[in-house]
């Protein structure tokens, strides 16, 4: 089905795999309706204390990420102080764990240090003699059906509790708090901001998770844009970065139509690595060659233009929410998998044939027949022939002949 909108997110679903976007977007298999992860606790925690930063001067992200958790376990009637107490000794075992491995404290047998301490039987051993796998097994019992969350393994180092997402989400913070790396405060026009991005003929809705003032003598003022990433392992190369099409998306960002907030140009764009606390900052400019990349990409949902990731690279199928529906245990559904949306459009192709057939005459069914085949004709000698075209002439051929000829 043509589309005149999409939004940010369904753009980097569509970008990271295809089918990604095809389940969540067009079959309609949404992901909120899931359960909260607890991998997702600790990006939620820390999106949600941006808001509470900018807001409040003298408020550090690590107090403002503490307050998100406090909130939430307030809401759901959880004991705050006990729990964060259990919460925050777990965070404290496993940082002065982890600062062993760091100042090469603890090192292999044969003296290298560890690249991947949480992946390293040592550090098992460590921390199950500190009792650390203990606490978080009796947090996870009490948390988890508070918060209605699931216990999901991290793609590094396998089962991640809320402990370890309370944990994550204030080494997030620490990172992002020195005053290099954190956006002035005093700068920040809006977090998770909606605005639409215009790029060749489509106005997409998306959502600005930081504009951060550029110049305030522009009235409006121009922006930076910030584009945060989540994403778990280290920070992508800077010369990577800035192939990104939500950093290019965010060169095109601009207020909402009829919307309360109000800005000038995108003068460029800050990418914050959000689990390394790495920042890369650039000047851009709308257009540019990678623009038509992101044109590309929207064609290509317009057009139902599907590759499964499955097909080069089974290492993001692991951990993708849509694993269900691409390995169907049932048996793999080769139409819906390798041709997205083939059984459905089929099966309307027929039904409508069934429907036009019934309402003409004999003489009328015979004439559409000829015009349609003559219409393939015609098609094939400009090029313009679809491969699978003939086959469905066929199919309506078949359909407008009379019962029994
Ligand atoms: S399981 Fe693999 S192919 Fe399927 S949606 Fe996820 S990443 Fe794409």
């Amino acid at each position: 089905m043509a589309r005149s909108s999409v939004s940010l997110d369904q753009l980097r679903d569509y970008v990271y795999c295809s089918m990604l976007y095809y389940w969540k977007d067009v079959v309609g298999i949404r992901g909120e309706k899931a359960p909260r992860t607890t991998l997702e606790l600790a990006s939620e925690s820390v999106r949600q204390a941006w808001r509470i930063y900018a807001d409040r001067p003298d408020t550090r992200m690590a107090e403002a990420v503490m307050m998100v958790w406090r909130t939430w376990l307030a809401r759901e009637g959880v004991d705050g102080d006990d729990v964060l107490k259990g919460l925050a000794g777990y965070a404290q075992a496993m940082a002065s764990i982890l600062q062993g491995f760091e100042s090469g404290r603890v090192r292999k047998a044969d003296g290298s240090r560890y690249k991947q301490p949480r992946m390293s039987r040592q550090f098992t051993k460590i921390a199950r003699s500190s009792g650390v796998p203990a606490l978080a097994g009796e947090l996870d019992r009490k948390l988890l059906p508070a918060l209605r969350a699931v216990k999901v393994d991290h793609p590094l180092f396998g089962p991640y509790s809320v402990a370890d997402a309370f944990t994550d989400s204030l080494r997030m913070a620490e990172r992002l708090g020195t005053p290099a790396e954190a956006p002035q405060r005093e700068a920040i026009l809006a977090v998770e901001a909606k605005v639409q991005v215009r790029v060749g003929g489509w106005v997409l809705p998306a959502v600005a998770d930081m504009l951060v003032i550029d110049d305030a003598g522009e009235t409006p003022p121009s922006v930076f844009v910030e584009v945060h990433d989540y994403e778990f392992g280290s920070a992508p190369l800077a010369r990577t970065v800035g192939r990104d099409l939500r950093l290019i998306a965010a060169v095109h960002m601009e207020p909402l139509e009829g919307g309360n907030l109000s800005f000038g140009a995108v003068s460029g764009v800050t990418y914050r690595h959000i689990r390394s606390g790495w920042t890369h900052r650039r000047r851009m400019a709308p257009g540019g060659r990678l623009t038509h990349v992101l044109e590309a990409a929207l064609r290509g949902i317009q057009e139902g233009v599907y590759v499964p990731m499955f097909l080069t690279d089974l290492s993001r199928c692991e951990t993708c929410l849509m694993k269900t529906p691409c390995f169907n245990p049932g048996g793999l559904d080769a139409l819906e998998a390798l041709a997205p949306g083939l059984a459905s459009r089929a099966q309307a192709v027929g039904e409508s044939v069934r429907v036009v057939a019934a309402g003409l005459s004999a003489g009328e069914r015979k004439q559409l027949f000829g015009v349609l085949r003559r219409l393939a004709e015609e098609l094939a000698s400009r090029d313009g022939l679809t491969s699978d075209l003939p086959g469905a002439v066929a199919v309506m051929g078949r359909a407008l002949q009379p019962v029994g000829a």
